[in-house]
Parts: structure tokens; C-alpha cells; sequence
């Protein structure tokens, strides 16, 4: 999208003596090798040809990343998953500010399907819009808040979204809710498979943090965050 022919070789190896020639993205299926040049800011945002704004990435991780934006620089992207029932509404209550923007699987079903035990035709559509919606928001330029809310972070096109997420340092949030409280509620069987599912996965705020701090750690190698951790807003 907007590629641009090539980047100056001296630019090039200026980038590559300041942040290092391995990838910046570390998407998961990473092969750590630098070996194109990446926009921070995407050209088609009006992200420019400099030292500031470039880093290195394997093929495999620009690829995947698709001119998604890394939090912050455009939108600021935060995500809220949990089992089956759990209370998202109530955990979004007073956390999502005045302008921000939901995008809920939950949501989604019941405005496509306003009935109880909606059928799977309903959940596939509404998987598709949810879907879309992340997809124009993740790229995009302006800084919106958006919060993405659905309970498993896997999809048939990303079967490990929260590594993606994590890559571009989306505001990950867990719902910790032990699976004795889950599975105590009169699930449907389709709650009930996504709950087994959820549980196998093994996600906890803890291990979710704990690769955040990971992950700010090298962005803030790169330059790409500063220590105090505010998510700046791109300055070029
Ligand atoms: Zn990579």
C-alpha cells in the first residue's frame, strides 16, 4: 500500500548503525532478519524517508503487519479479552473515554441478531464486521482511542492476534475470571466450546504484562518509546 520504490543506501546503513539490523516487529513467526526497510509512520500516512522513521523488518513481519499502526502513532489501541460472560461491559464502564471507539463481538451479534442463542450464520457475519472495523481502525492515521472487546484473540486469518497486538503494543486487558465461575453459568454449547478454548489458551494479565514490559524495552531501544512510557504522538 503506497510502497515506495527504493530507500538510499546511505540512508540505509545510517539506519542500521543507529537501531540495529534485525527486525523491529517481532510479529509472531518472526525470523529476526533485517532485510527490508519499514515505515514507522506508513508512507501512505505521510511517514517519510528518515533515520527517525525507519527501521529494519524481515519480510514475513511487514507482510503481516499490513501499514497497521504501532499504538500510539495514529490510533491508540487498546483490547479487552475474556472467557464467555465474563463482564466486559462493566470493566469498559469509566475505562473507555467520552470519544472512544468500541468495537464489540458481543455487540456486534446482537445488533445483527437481537434474539437469544444466535445461530452460527449470525456469529460468522458478526466475526466479519468485527473483523473489518479492526482492520480500518488498526491502520489507522488519526488519534482515536479504540478498544477492541471479544473473547478469543485468534482469528482463521490471525491465529495468534495477541502476539500481533503485543508486536505493535496494543493496551492489553484480561479478564481473569477462574473457570469455576464460568463454567458454573448455564453456558450455550458454543459459549461452552469457546470457554474450553479460552482456558487452553492460558492468558493472564500477568503474562500479558509481562511481555509488555519485554516489549517496551526494545521499542524503547528503538526509539520508539520513551521510558515514562506515555505513548508520544509521531512528531514527523
Ligand atoms: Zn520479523
Amino acid at each position: 500500500m503506497g510502497r515506495r520504490q527504493t530507500i538510499d543506501p546511505r540512508l540505509r546503513a545510517e539506519v542500521i548503525e543507529r537501531w540495529g539490523d534485525s527486525c523491529w516487529l517481532n510479529m509472531p513467526g518472526c525470523t529476526r532478519k533485517g532485510e527490508e526497510d519499514d515505515h514507522i509512520v506508513p508512507f501512505s500516512h505521510g511517514g517519510l524517508d528518515t533515520v527517525t522513521n525507519l527501521r529494519r523488518a524481515c519480510k514475513h513481519c511487514n507482510a503481516m503487519r499490513q501499514d497497521r499502526v504501532l499504538s500510539g502513532y495514529g490510533a491508540t489501541l487498546h483490547a479487552l479479552i475474556g472467557p464467555p460472560r465474563a463482564d466486559f461491559t462493566g470493566y469498559l464502564a469509566g475505562r473507555v473515554g467520552r470519544d472512544g471507539i468500541v468495537v464489540s463481538f458481543d455487540s456486534l451479534v446482537r445488533d445483527i441478531y437481537p434474539w437469544p442463542e444466535p445461530p452460527e450464520a449470525a456469529r460468522q457475519a458478526a466475526a466479519m464486521a468485527w473483523d473489518g472495523a479492526y482492520r480500518s481502525l488498526a491502520r489507522c492515521g488519526q488519534p482515536v482511542d479504540v478498544w477492541l472487546v471479544r473473547t478469543l484473540p485468534v482469528t482463521r486469518r490471525h491465529p495468534n492476534m495477541l502476539g500481533e497486538w503485543q508486536a505493535l503494543d496494543y493496551d492489553v486487558h484480561v479478564l481473569d475470571v477462574p473457570p469455576d465461575t464460568t463454567f458454573g453459568q448455564p453456558l450455550t454449547p458454543g459459549e461452552e466450546r469457546t470457554a474450553r478454548r479460552w482456558y487452553a489458551l492460558g492468558i493472564s494479565q500477568r503474562l500479558v504484562d509481562a511481555r509488555r514490559a519485554q516489549r517496551r524495552e526494545r521499542l524503547q531501544r528503538l526509539g520508539l518509546r520513551t521510558p515514562t512510557a506515555a505513548p508520544a504522538r509521531a512528531a514527523w
